[in-house]
């Protein structure tokens, strides 16, 4: 028997014997074409190598590079738009397939047919003895037809062809000795694919298969695609309801269609007693259905799944290996780097990099690596790690002097192991990006990327098999030695994508996941078709950009076209439905994996005709329309979906549907400490879910001791919503860092920039200039002096690139700093300090103790006046009227205040005190100032402070009822949409945070 491969041929022997015709498999031998004609051509003496499909692309791009007298193409347009060597290729390869040559086509008057050939020609002149697998089977052809005796074997032969095969395919088993081809009757019928079946093999006799229509599945089987006569016939059989046979479903997303199918197949086995090998899940295309499939599978155990390839790419191995190769390719640039410094394997084993540190250490490195116009910038990266880390040790001899010491010993400290452990990784970077630089080779590159692969990335378990698959998938071009620099890099990543990995074996207990097209063939008990979507199947149209479907007719019926290939997906789709022997199950996903919306496919609608559930076949209904698809397919679908969930429950999600349907909470659930549900009842009064915490033991929380004191900002975001404060300052979540716009300095960061430089200049002449010891002009042009080494110093530690830029980010540092000084220059007072820290301290608030700590911007004497500033780099909020006091953010300078005038005595200063937001950066030159109402701010800020502390007090973190405070919070999805109405009616109503819902809402709203 010829099959087109190993997994066809255990469908045979697996049905033969469970059809108890296990005495045919005696003496029968299974052979692919392919192995057939390899072996009649070696037998012949001929010398070839198969894998030229390969090499094609890279040929051509070599070639476009010569002056090649085309006629139709636009040769500059083909050398500098990336792809055409790959159109070329695949062209060639259809014309080759469909047995064109050079010579046939030069006998066309279409001009792209003629520099198609010229193309041609030239490739197989510098090929020479590497061939494709068509041109393999068309030698072997040519052989077995001049001499039938080269045939392998002695008796009958027998092959499946539906007139899809190529004129390649054809030719050889048509020389095939004694054979006879098996044809089954498939739909849509066309007469133009009749006819090139009949061109391709001769006249074949059809077999119609039979198929019992008491069934729903034999329903579909004998009137899927059936022409409107037949599907609408009165006096054919209709469903006499639903028999578990057939099911239709529909899901939102493709999650949820994923999910439906494991839920599935675990029914399929526990209910039916399906063996897992009689289990097919049948996909559109394998990319990206495999791998998120086999995923999703985990949860049966890691060997449940078989298929016939999933994407290399995205095995853990494979993804780590891009992840590496697309660095590369964008010459190291940071925004890939964040990305590959979480999968080195780092000399000291027990470090592991974050994406988090992996921005602070890129930051800190002061590069952001090569680019396209760049490349020598890859090679920053080993030279500035060696600079840092000494930098670092020299700071920490020095950091006795600093007034923070021991954080900052502790981050530079960290900081040091890790660039430690990252010198071996990032110096086989360095060599990797060298020999790239330089234009190497794909044969130095691809050493250095095994070298970086084997002992520098964290590949896992299935390293050494992505790694051994590439190197034999790229030993053809690296024999032809046609490659080198970025077109040599993208070669190896254009392999690893293309490349796939089978999971496991056919006659393994696995469920099998097999793409339409290969499904043909197969045959299983129970088939999952998923993703019935419009433009998925069939797919949408594409003509290819070489060769439109108009040129391809003319070339004859052997050459195939865009349509060709949407039939034979539907002709797929109906063989699988043919072969399934119990049941199967149709499925679509409004949402497809783009997040795209997508309409179910029309096949879904010819299914559901030819099943014709009632009131189909009654009233002239024949066709269902939207209606009622909904109540045939869709809803009996959902229903029979409901159940299977309910019954084995998958996941954390149907495990809650079933116990909000009461089904019951599974008992792993109620003894996990982790999961206290009894304490989680969610109802009309607050629960854990809204912030109350009950008594007993609880984490040591912010400002209630010596211990851990409350800082001003922290003051600050509890009252703005207590909820994000239990999340970030209780819990430790944090949205994920991001990468800022390259040639901006993010907020933080300028913040801490603008405070540092400005503390230095005070800290030094602070005084002198509060004196006016010197005139304006002569400390502005100090202060541009402190501005421009404190930038200097910012760089080494921050990636800015680009003179223009770093020009550009000073000035506005200087720029800040001057207006500052001008401000600064109108008031007359004395300087005290700048960046004055205090605490951990106590305040005594409403008659509890409050336990702060923190830094004060500036502090001044005016008089018999204390003034207390703080600097804000970001839009001035000047007071539109006395009465505007926003507790979340002038809680800052009220806290300042309070300290300051508590610490009076001690400090040498006034206890009256004024206090003032500057804003430096902003050109309306407004503060927001507390000059005359101090005392205002002082009292108001003692009740804010007093209502978050009785709150820390009680537990109770409840969520802001104010839409406003959520704008820029990470944790809206976590809140969900109807959180502020949820927080509005519980902050309303209870007596233990009216403090806080007058402090939101009003006196009016809170009662
Ligand atoms: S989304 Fe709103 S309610 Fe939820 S934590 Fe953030 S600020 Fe608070």
């Amino acid at each position: 028997m010829i099959l087109r491969n190993e997994g066809i041929a255990h469908a045979w022997r697996r049905d033969l014997v469970s059809s108890s015709r296990a005495d045919l498999l005696i003496g029968t031998r299974f052979v692919t074409p392919l192995s057939a004609a390899s072996t009649i051509l070696e037998m012949a003496g001929v010398s070839f190598t198969l894998g030229e499909e390969s090499i094609r692309p890279a040929r051509i791009a070599a070639l476009f590079a010569e002056p090649l007298p085309f006629r139709s193409f636009d040769l500059g347009v083909l050398r500098s738009r990336p792809g055409w060597e790959r159109a070329f290729a695949s062209t060639i390869g259809d014309l080759e397939a469909a047995r064109q040559s050079p010579t046939t086509l030069r006998s066309s008057t279409d001009l792209r047919c003629l520099d198609i050939a010229e193309l041609w020609s030239r490739l197989d002149t510098v090929a020479g003895g590497s061939w494709t697998a068509a041109r393999a089977l068309i030698e072997a052809a040519r052989l077995l037809a001049a001499d039938p005796e080269c045939w392998l074997f002695s008796g009958p032969c027998l092959t499946e062809v539906n007139g899809h095969e190529t004129a390649a395919y054809a030719a050889f088993v048509t020389a095939v000795p004694a054979i006879t081809f098996a044809h089954i009757e498939l739909r849509p019928r066309r007469t133009v694919h009749a006819q090139r079946t009949r061109l391709l093999f001769g006249e074949v006799e059809s077999t119609v298969l039979a198929t019992c229509a008491q069934t729903e599945r034999g329903l579909l089987a004998a009137f899927l695609f059936a022409p409107p006569d037949e599907i609408a016939a009165s006096d054919r059989p209709r469903s006499a309801g639903i028999d578990d046979t057939v099911h239709f479903e529909e899901h939102a997303g493709i999650e949820e269609e994923l999910d439906a199918t494991v839920s599935w197949v675990i029914s399929e086995v526990a209910d039916r007693g399906t063996p897992l090998e009689q289990i097919g899940i049948v996909v559109p295309r394998i990319d990206p259905y495999a791998s998120l499939l086999a995923h999703r599978f985990q949860c049966l155990g890691p060997d449940s799944v078989h298929t016939v390839g999933g994407a290399a790419a995205t095995s853990g191995a494979g993804a780590r290996l891009a992840t590496i190769l697309k660095a590369l390719t964008s010459y190291l640039h940071i925004d890939e780097m964040c990305d590959v410094l979480p999968i080195l394997e780092l000399s000291n084993k027990e470090a592991n990099v974050s994406r988090r540190d992996a921005i602070a250490l890129l930051y800190e490195l002061g590069t952001a690596g090569g680019s396209a116009v760049h490349p020598e910038g890859a090679l920053d990266w080993a030279v500035r790690r060696t600079h840092r880390e000494a930098a670092i040790t020299a700071a920490l001899a020095d950091s006795s002097t600093e007034a923070n010491v021991e954080r900052q010993t502790w981050t530079l400290r960290c900081n040091l192991t890790l660039l430690g452990a990252l010198d071996q990784p990032l110096a086989a970077l360095d060599r990797a990006a060298r020999t790239l630089i330089a234009g190497g080779t794909l044969q130095e590159q691809w050493r250095d990327l095994q070298h970086l692969g084997a002992h520098h990335v964290r590949l896992g378990g299935d390293g050494k098999r992505v790694l051994a698959s590439i190197d034999a998938a790229i030993a053809p071009l690296i024999a032809a030695n046609v490659l080198s620099g970025e077109a040599a890099l993208e070669a190896i990543l254009g392999t690893l994508e293309a490349m796939r990995l089978p999971v496991g074996r056919f006659g393994e207990p696995r469920v099998t996941i097999v793409s339409l097209t290969d499904a043909v063939g197969l045959s299983f008990q129970a088939v999952r078709v998923m993703g019935l979507a419009e433009g998925a199947v069939p797919s949408n149209i594409r003509e290819d950009p070489v060769l439109p479907d108009t040129a391809r007719t003319a070339l004859g019926p052997m050459v195939r076209t865009s349509t060709d290939r949407t039939l034979g997906q539907l002709h797929a789709l109906h063989r699988i439905v043919l072969t399934t022997s119990k049941r199967i199950v149709l499925s679509t996903s409004r949402m497809g994996a783009d997040g795209g919306y997508r309409e179910p496919s029309g096949v879904l609608i010819e299914a559901a005709a030819a099943v014709s559930r009632a009131p189909m076949g009654t009233n002239d209904i024949f066709i269902p329309d939207a209606q009622l698809m909904r109540r045939t397919a869709w809803e009996p679908g959902r229903a029979h979906l409901r159940q299977m969930r309910e019954r084995w429950p998958i996941d954390a999600r149907s495990s809650l549907v079933r116990a909000s349907r009461g089904g019951g909470i599974p008992s792993s659930w109620r003894h996990d400490p982790l999961l206290p549900f009894a304490r989680i009842p969610i109802g009309p009064s607050p629960s854990i879910a809204d912030g109350w915490f009950p008594a007993g033991a609880f984490t040591e929380l912010p400002g209630l001791s010596t211990e851990r004191p409350i800082s001003a900002s922290a003051l600050g975001q509890f009252l703005e919503c207590p909820h994000r404060f239990l999340y970030e300052r209780v819990l430790g979540w944090h949205p994920p860092p991001e990468l800022v716009e390259e040639g901006t300095i993010d907020a933080l960061s300028y913040g801490s920039l603008f405070h540092e430089t400005a503390e230095q200049f005070y800290r030094s002449h602070g005084a002198a200039f509060c004196n006016k010891a010197q005139p304006l002009e002569f400390w502005q042009s100090l202060a541009n002096e402190i501005a421009d080494r404190r930038f200097e110093g910012f760089l080494e530690s921050y990636p800015l690139v680009g003179s223009d830029v770093r020009a550009a980010q000073r000035a506005r540092l200087r720029r800040d700093l001057r207006s500052l000084l001008e401000t600064d220059w109108a008031i007359a007072k004395s300087f005290v300090d700048v960046e004055r820290s205090f605490g951990p301290m106590e305040l005594t608030i409403g008659g509890a103790p409050v336990h702060v700590r923190g830094f004060i911007d500036r502090i001044d004497t005016m008089g018999a006046t204390t003034l207390v500033r703080d600097l804000k780099t970001g839009r001035a909020k000047p007071r539109e009227k006395a009465d505007d006091l926003r507790p979340s953010y002038d809680v800052q300078l009220g806290l300042y205040g309070l300290v300051t005038r508590a610490k009076a005595a001690e400090w040498g200063v006034p206890a009256a005190i004024q206090g003032s937001y500057v804003y430096p950066a902003d050109p309306s030159g407004d503060e927001r100032s507390f000059i005359d109402d101090f005392d205002d701010l002082a009292t108001v800020t003692q009740q804010w402070i007093g209502t978050a502390i009785g709150m820390l007090q009680q537990r109770r973190f409840p969520r802001t009822p104010i839409e406003a405070d959520c704008h820029f919070c990470s944790f809206k999805p976590v809140c969900g949409a109807n959180a502020r109405a949820r927080a509005r009616d519980l902050v309303a109503s209870s007596e233990e945070v009216r403090a806080f819902a007058v402090m939101k809402l009003g006196e009016d709203e809170d009662e």
